[in-house]
């Protein structure tokens, strides 16, 4: 067998999932910043008394079974068992734990799950019992991400959250008697009315906890939600930039002093806890995606399924997650533009950054020629660093290339506070290459 033969079988067995995404789109109400694909189910429904929910869960155990035999059928190998899965949404806590179980049941069925696998579930307070904790617990839930974001209940009133700080207090309570270690939070800044003040004493409030892992967003006022009518972005009660840079490296300081790892632009942990699941899509790596409106990541091709209920419902027994045509092999090709791009966009949210070893192997060494020319002037602002292999800072000369050796990445903070200029910029550069 030849090296080359070797190193495609390799290139190809890693290019098979080993992540699920699940979207369970039911919320009490809607939050009113929120934008997602979510259904609104009221305050008194939870899975086990909603003929809505129970018959999304069975459309989502087709999806599951029908995109296993596909992808074996046309892999023709048996497909490698799942490490990580995330329970995202939504509210996934309004499931009952026997959904729960039969979601896991039905992956088990056609994956397989490994026995040390990330099992995520985003939970929201007010959602769920102690029982109910258990259970999930017992189905193989290891790691829960509680949706806080703000520990003022005018705050929470104002963001239309549907459940009080209390309530915050009571789920971090119930967490805690079950015995999850691999906790975490959910917290926005920038949302409207909040002064530093506040966001120092969410921050605060949320260190006490002391949960493995946060996650510290900066609010996003996206169209079509009801902060879009009612607010303008920068403008009061919205905090200005300049507040909302504060916010951002008050949250670095105080994160990283309690001894949390900023491994991420938004994301904070203990060591050993940073979340495997998302990981997976920052390093580009292929997923799996069920369910209204989940994106999956199957042989190069990002497939987003319909945002509405009965789209999707339709969309499961006509439609697959990746395609074979010869249409679609062209748009491959024409694709490795867009890996480039997806590439330095995801690696530069990276703490770890991007390796310019790897880069060069999969894009050619002229890219980091470019990437240098492209970069120079945030360089020589402090907003990105060279590494070398032993972790060191590299000074280059102006217009010397990057080696095709070292880490590139974004400083913390202000290189990430900058990102968004600084990825405006790689996507002019490098999106018609
Ligand atoms: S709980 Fe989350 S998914 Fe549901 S409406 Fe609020 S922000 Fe959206």
């Amino acid at each position: 067998v030849s090296a080359t033969a070797i190193r495609d079988l390799s290139q190809f067995l890693n290019s098979l999932p080993t992540s699920a995404y699940l979207h369970i789109p039911f919320c009490r109400r809607r939050c009113f910043y929120c934008d997602f694909p979510v259904s609104v189910v009221g305050d008194r429904k939870d899975g086990s008394n909603s003929g809505t929910i129970q018959h999304y869960i069975e459309v989502l155990q087709t999806e599951i079974c029908t995109t296993s035999q596909y992808c074996q059928e046309i892999f023709g190998v048996s497909l490698p068992p799942l490490k990580t899965i995330f329970f995202g949404g939504g509210t996934p806590s309004l499931l009952s734990i026997s959904q729960v179980q039969r979601l896991l049941e039905t992956l088990d069925q056609q994956f397989g799950i490994t026995t040390q696998a990330e099992i995520s579930m985003e939970m929201d307070p007010g959602t769920f019992t102690l029982e109910q904790v258990k259970g999930y617990q017992k189905a193989g839930i290891n790691r829960i991400s509680l949706g806080v974001q703000a520990f003022q209940d005018e705050l929470l009133i104002k963001s239309g959250r549907s459940h009080s700080v209390a309530e915050i207090w009571q789920a971090a309570e119930l967490l805690n008697q079950a015995n999850i270690d691999n906790v975490s939070i959910d917290l926005i800044s920038g949302l409207p009315h909040q002064t530093l003040e506040m966001w120092q004493f969410s921050l605060e409030s949320a260190i006490s906890m002391s949960p493995a892992h946060l996650s510290s967003y900066d609010l996003i006022v996206e169209p079509k939600t009801p902060f879009f009518r009612y607010y303008q972005p920068g403008k009061s009660p919205l905090p200005t930039d300049e507040t909302a840079a504060q916010m951002y490296r008050m949250a670095q300081q105080m994160l990283t002093n309690a001894g949390y790892q900023h491994y991420e632009i938004s994301n904070y942990a203990k060591p050993g806890y940073q979340c495997r699941h998302n990981q997976v899509y920052w390093h580009n790596q292929p997923y799996y995606g069920f369910g209204m409106g989940a994106t999956s990541y199957i042989y190069q091709q990002r497939v987003m399924r319909p945002r509405k209920t009965w789209e999707y419902y339709e969309w499961v027994p006509t439609e697959k997650p990746f395609k074979l045509s010869q249409q679609n092999q062209d748009n491959l090709t024409e694709t490795t533009n867009d890996q480039l791009l997806e590439t330095l966009m995801l690696g530069f949210r990276l703490s770890e950054g991007i390796d310019l070893s790897k880069l060069a192997e999969q894009f050619g060494e002229e890219i980091l020629k470019k990437l240098r020319k492209c970069l120079q002037p945030y360089d020589q602002q402090g907003w990105v660093k060279l590494i070398d292999d032993d972790g060191m800072p590299v000074e280059l000369l102006p217009n010397q290339s990057y080696p095709s050796s070292g880490k590139l990445r974004l400083s913390d903070p202000e290189g990430f506070l900058f990102s968004n200029t600084i990825l405006a910029e790689l996507f002019n550069q490098f999106s018609d290459l």
